[in-house]
């Protein structure tokens, strides 16, 4: 098998593209895919200043590294969770990484916020998964408003992506079904959030990730309750190893004509947010925002 562009033994073949690469077309061929994926949707420019989610996982290391070589203002946030038998990996990861690239690195630690993971799945009488995500948003979002960032970024890919609008297509979820999508704009209270690999698989960002040496965490949280969206991803596979490039299709299709009509009605509808009495982000419960009851349902635990 030949590399497409200079005939070089191939290592990559993608059948969605039509095409095979060597290793350096292949990593030309990743940053064409993140630099339109930016360009097309208006994620950002090369003069904002851009906060990158880093899980740890390839996903986000991979966004951070092809960011930062493409000149882009980065900076990464790691979350660190508290969470015995692998935040503490996943954090050496993200420190190693940052050091190796010469990336700048922020690290925010659950446990000095009052909501260490553990206390808060002690607490809870369902499962963790729910509060954590909550909580992680949560911080990704004070963190780029408090630091003055223009936009939050992640990492999560087609797969994750088309995962997601199959799950809320399902449901019929008109208010994930308005504002899913690449970017969704900073409105009072909130960051801009971009995805900028969200035209890469999982696949083609795994290789992108071995091929550039990048090392990756890979210890699972202890209470992950198995992968998220697993039987979806698998059916969207199967859909696309039948029909080459059909994901991207469905997604692009979503954005042009879908997501247009959901965000209409869900304007129409209008949700009533007021800032939390207690941090200030932005809620529809009318007094304390999700994390700030979490937190303060701990206080009552740890006092009684
Ligand atoms: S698996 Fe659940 S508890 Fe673990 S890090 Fe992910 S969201 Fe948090
Ligand atoms: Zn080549
Ligand atoms: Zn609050």
């Amino acid at each position: 098998m030949k590399c497409k562009i200079c005939k070089a033994e191939a290592v990559v073949a993608l059948r969605s593209h039509n095409a095979a690469f060597c290793p350096e077309c292949y990593k030309d061929f990743f940053a064409r895919q993140v630099q339109r994926g930016i360009e097309s949707r208006k994620l950002f420019t090369r003069n904002e200043r851009i906060l990158v989610a880093l899980s740890g996982g390839k996903d986000s290391l991979a966004l951070m590294l092809e960011l930062s070589r493409q000149g882009y203002d980065v900076t990464g946030l790691h979350i660190d969770l508290g969470i015995p038998g692998s935040s503490a990996a996943a954090r050496a990861g993200v420190e190693r990484f940052c050091a190796k690239h010469g990336l700048a690195l922020m690290v925010r630690e659950m446990s000095a916020e009052g909501l260490p993971i553990p206390q808060v799945k002690a607490r809870l009488h369902r499962p963790v998964c729910s509060a954590c995500g909550k909580i992680k948003r949560h911080y990704f979002n004070k963190v780029a408003l408090d630091e003055g960032f223009d936009a939050l970024a992640t990492g999560h890919n087609l797969d994750d992506e088309t995962a997601r609008l199959f799950s809320n297509t399902l449901r019929w979820d008109t208010a994930y079904l308005s504002d899913q999508g690449p970017r969704l704009d900073s409105e009072q209270g909130f960051v801009r959030k971009v995805k900028p690999l969200w035209r890469l698989s999982e696949f083609e960002t795994a290789n992108y990730a071995f091929l550039m040496g990048i090392d990756v965490h890979t210890a699972p949280c202890p209470y992950s309750p198995g992968a998220s969206f697993t039987a979806l991803k698998g059916l969207l596979q199967r859909l696309e190893a039948a029909m080459p490039g059909r994901k991207l299709d469905f997604y692009q299709g979503f954005l042009a004509r879908g997501r247009p009509v959901f965000a209409r009605r869900e304007a129409e509808e209008g949700v009533c947010l007021a800032p939390c009495t207690a941090c200030g982000y932005p809620t529809s419960s009318g007094d304390l925002c999700g994390v700030c009851r979490i937190r303060e349902a701990l206080r009552d635990t740890a006092s009684a």
